[in-house]
């Protein structure tokens, strides 16, 4: 039986246990990256709906987030802005700490990447707890521009970050 795109998406997923440290099944999706058709699918699956939504810029959370967004955005003939880790950007920035499993982390974007009213989807591999994607949400709508909604290839369900989004659309591809 042919099998659904999306699925065989989640075939090429590999899992790798207690990496970056134990307890972490990490979703290695390089096997993806490296296979021009899986690829594709990706981008054509986690873009899906957003051309309607007439989308002025792409946000792609650093670093495997800038992946796809970067790709969706030149679809979209919308601009790319990067979103980062602290001290990465060079011009002057907003920043916001978020709350990771052990302690804090940092997200930073320019100031003046973002004009007021702008509409804007966020883009990264992986929804797990959602703090990252809540911290890119609220440095947009710290510009004064709308998040019309969130894009993920893979949402680890089971650790409820698509609920710390719920005032979003929030739209992920593989589901485990
Ligand atoms: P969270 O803030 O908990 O939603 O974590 C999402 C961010 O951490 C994304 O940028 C992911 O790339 C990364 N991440 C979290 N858990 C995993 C995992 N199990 N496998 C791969 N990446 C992960």
């Amino acid at each position: 039986m042919a099998s659904s795109p999306a699925s065989s998406l989640q075939k090429a997923v590999r899992d790798i246990p207690n990496f970056p440290k134990k307890g972490i099944v990490f979703k290695d999706i390089t096997p993806i990256l490296k296979d021009p058709r899986l690829f594709k699918i990706a981008i054509d699956l986690m873009g899906k709906n957003l051309s309607e939504k007439k989308i002025d810029y792409v946000v792609g959370i650093e670093s495997r987030g800038f992946i796809f967004s970067t790709i969706i955005a030149c679809r979209l003939k919308a601009g790319f802005v990067p979103v980062r880790k602290e001290g990465k950007l060079p011009y002057l920035t907003n920043k916001t700490a978020y709350a990771l499993e052990y302690g804090e982390a940092v997200l930073e974007i320019h100031k003046d990447a973002i004009e007021k009213g702008s509409r804007v989807v966020i883009v990264d591999d992986l929804l797990a707890t959602g703090g990252t994607a809540l911290a890119a949400a609220q440095l947009v709508e710290g510009l004064g521009a709308k998040v019309v909604g969130l894009s993920f290839l893979i949402e680890l369900s089971f650790l409820g970050g698509r609920k710390k989004l719920s005032r979003y659309g929030v739209h992920t591809v593989i589901r485990y």
